[in-house]
């Protein structure tokens, strides 16, 4: 198997840009600079990983916004450094060619393959809902996930049951954790940064480990604070200056979005530290409330109240309670951020 260094070097790209490509890693890691050269030694003799990619009960939005990582290792480098052995969407053998490489890698890989799930589980009616192949999905996540080094549940519907876990949930969609009973690394968001994906399953393929995660299993490096703790609006929210519309004089000014039903306060994510598009923007950026699409059973609250604000309007007063509920959640998640940081 190459290594990453071969795959660059295969594909034309220089030494300079193979280093490029190290640096962004360390940093969207959250290594230490101290490690670079035990990062660039791991891309230079590391064989590239195994990776089998399940789908479920998705949309493929994950592995949409997974292919398009290109802030740290250009599209060609990435498309065949993560050898993808199985994956629906992108692999290009198909039916029983397909399975048997899947079983393959199952079988002589033990321990050293990455399985990533993309999509929430139904364990409803033995499975009927989501089959593969003939096979229920309930089937073949354990069939995968028993012989796998890591197990990577990417999106909120594979975190937390995400969109067909919402209300009623008439599959009785379920996490990968929740379904296999036991803790996974869970890389939620709706479809999470591909940028964040490719750093948690590179930190295993070439440091060997799993990254430090919260209670949550959620790595601490990308959602050890909340949207609202690096936002930055934030100077307005503290200041009290709101936006009450989407055209109003506070919107063309950048005011903060609380009023229009920003989640960033309770919503931890790394959308506003690495953003989106190689870090130009995210949606608060770009003049949109945050929805909140990294934490549990965002689809079931209502994406556009204040979070603070159930019915009415707005008046100084509930302004200033508003604000003054904000610093004290601010500082309940502080708390818990600090606890969390913990790690498992
Ligand atoms: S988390 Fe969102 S983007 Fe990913 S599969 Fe589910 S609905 Fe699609
Ligand atoms: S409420 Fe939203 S827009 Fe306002 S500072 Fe917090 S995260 Fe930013």
């Amino acid at each position: 198997m190459q290594t990453l260094w071969e795959v660059f070097r295969s594909k034309g790209y220089s030494r300079r840009e193979f280093l490029k490509s190290a640096t962004l890693l360390m940093a969207t890691m959250g290594l230490s600079p101290i490690l670079l050269n035990q990062l660039v030694r791991a891309m230079e003799t590391k064989p590239k990983p195994y990776v089998i990619w399940l789908e479920f009960q998705d949309c493929a939005g994950c592995t949409e916004s997974f292919i398009r990582t290109t802030s740290i290792l250009p599209t060609d480098v990435l498309l065949d450094y993560i050898s993808l052995d199985y994956h629906e969407t992108l692999m290009a053998p198909s039916g029983t060619k397909a399975e048997l490489s899947k079983e393959e890698v199952i079988k002589t890989q033990k321990g050293r393959y990455i399985l990533v799930v993309e999509g929430a589980i139904t364990p409803k009616d033995g499975g009927v809902y989501c089959t593969v192949s003939g096979k229920a999905n309930t089937e073949l996540l354990r069939e995968a996930a028993e012989n796998a080094g890591l197990v990577i549940a990417v999106g909120s519907c594979a975190s937390w049951g995400g969109v067909p876990g919402a209300y009623p949930n008439p599959t009785g969609a379920v996490s990968v954790s929740q379904y296999l009973g036991k803790k996974v690394v869970n890389v939620p968001g709706c479809p999470p940064i591909g940028d964040v994906m490719l750093a948690v399953i590179t930190e295993f393929a070439l440091m060997g480990r799993a990254p430090a995660t919260d209670s949550m299993g959620r790595p601490v490096a990308f959602y050890g604070n909340t949207i609202h703790d690096k936002c930055y609006r934030r100077p307005f929210y503290n200041a009290g200056k709101f936006a009450s519309s989407f055209d109003d004089e506070g919107a063309k000014k950048g005011y903060c979005l609380y009023k229009l039903g920003c989640k960033g306060p309770i919503t931890r994510s790394p959308c506003s530290t690495v953003r989106w598009n190689g870090g130009l923007s995210f949606p608060i950026q770009s003049g949109h409330p945050c929805f909140g699409c990294t934490e549990p059973g965002f689809w079931d609250r209502s994406m556009y109240k204040a979070l603070s604000v159930v019915e009415g309007g707005w008046s100084h007063t509930k302004t200033a309670v508003a604000v003054g509920l904000g610093a004290l959640a601010g500082a309940g998640l502080a708390y818990l951020n600090k606890r969390n940081k913990g790690g498992k």
